[in-house]
């Protein structure tokens, strides 16, 4: 079996590195083989590996230069690097590890040595997996709202004052659209707060079905409120598949507990097409401006869909 864990070596003497390819793949490692540390350095630029084996003494970019350009270089995850070297002397170990070096072996290198290292190697590599991991569930779950799966208020504030920059910077549409469920105390009050979240959840995944996949977003922005949010999208397309949302929402039906509840919802649409006279619009005029024309919508009788274009020529 492969190990996960890709290995790069950086090695001049070719008996050397051949010794160690032959090694690591006998012991399950995918092995690439550079010949000095220039060469590694520009394979190790193209595709990241976690772990990097190199010789002290190279042509080109020695050992050390490449544990350097290795930790100033951004990469994916963290790199183990070990240095092989026939230098060991306290003084040249400490040089080594200064440099960037995670562990060193002395040559001639012993293969279980070698291997045994390469365990601890993997061994910090699976922790920090393990944590970056963590890490994303983490980031994950402070941006999503629990009920609905859709994105939370925090996110909103972030991500749309960033939609927003994006689109005064390269001058394109962007539309917002409020929608808030019509008479949702009622669904509450008649069936119950756990239907009224059955509800909340059905609406929600009924909207991101309707959603452009990567590209327009939803987040909760209340109770029974989500804010929609349409790049590069023109007024009038937004409210032609607001609407259509809209139809398709008046006719789905959610099933609780062998009850079918049907909902409506309200929609106030705007369209902001940035300009040099409104390049002071903020997020949260934006935002205002979808939430008069919902509460429009909801004067004008609630299962509608009401707009306003925030365009100034
Ligand atoms: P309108 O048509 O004017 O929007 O009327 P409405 O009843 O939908 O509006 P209102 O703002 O009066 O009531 C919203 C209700 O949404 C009240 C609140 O209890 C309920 N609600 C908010 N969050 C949740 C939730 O997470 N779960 C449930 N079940 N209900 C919620
Ligand atoms: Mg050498
Ligand atoms: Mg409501
Ligand atoms: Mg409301």
């Amino acid at each position: 079996m492969k190990n996960a864990f890709p290995i790069l070596i950086a090695e001049d003497n070719p008996v050397s590195r051949k010794l160690m390819e032959k090694t690591l793949r006998q012991a399950g490692y995918e092995v690439v083989s550079a010949e000095n540390g220039r060469e590694a350095f520009t394979v190790f630029k193209e595709r990241f590996f976690p772990i990097i084996l190199t010789d002290w003494g190279m042509p080109e970019m020695d050992g050390l230069e490449l544990c350097r350009a290795v930790r100033e270089t951004p990469a994916e995850g963290y790199v183990f690097i070990f240095l092989i070297t026939a230098r060991d002397s306290k003084k040249d170990i400490i040089v080594g590890l200064e440099a960037g070096a995670d562990d060193y072996l002395t040559k001639p290198f012993d293969r279980f040595e070698l291997i045994a290292r390469l365990k601890t190697a993997l061994r910090v590599l699976a922790l920090e997996k393990s944590l970056k991991d963590a890490y994303e569930k983490i980031k994950l779950l402070s941006i999503t709202d629990k009920l609905t799966g859709c994105y939370n208020r925090a996110y909103l504030d972030e991500y749309l004052t960033k939609e927003i920059t994006r689109a005064k910077r390269y001058s394109r549409p962007v539309s917002l659209v409020m929608a808030d469920i019509d008479h949702f105390k009622r669904v509450n009050d008649t069936y119950g707060h756990q239907a009224g979240d059955l509800i909340l959840k059905d609406f929600a995944a009924t909207i991101r079905k309707g959603l452009r996949k990567d590209v327009d977003w939803v987040a909760r922005y209340g109770g029974e409120e989500f804010l929609m949010v349409l790049p590069e999208t023109t007024f009038e397309s937004a409210m032609s598949s607001t609407e259509r949302l809209r139809r398709f929402v008046s006719e789905s039906v959610s099933s609780h507990n062998g009850t079918a509840i049907r909902i409506t919802a309200s929609f106030g649409v705007v369209g902001f097409v940035p300009s040099p006279h409104n390049l002071k619009t903020t997020h949260k005029a934006i935002i205002d401006c979808a939430d008069k024309a919902l509460y429009q919508a909801k004067n004008d009788g609630r299962n509608r869909v009401r707009g306003k274009r925030l365009q100034v020529e």
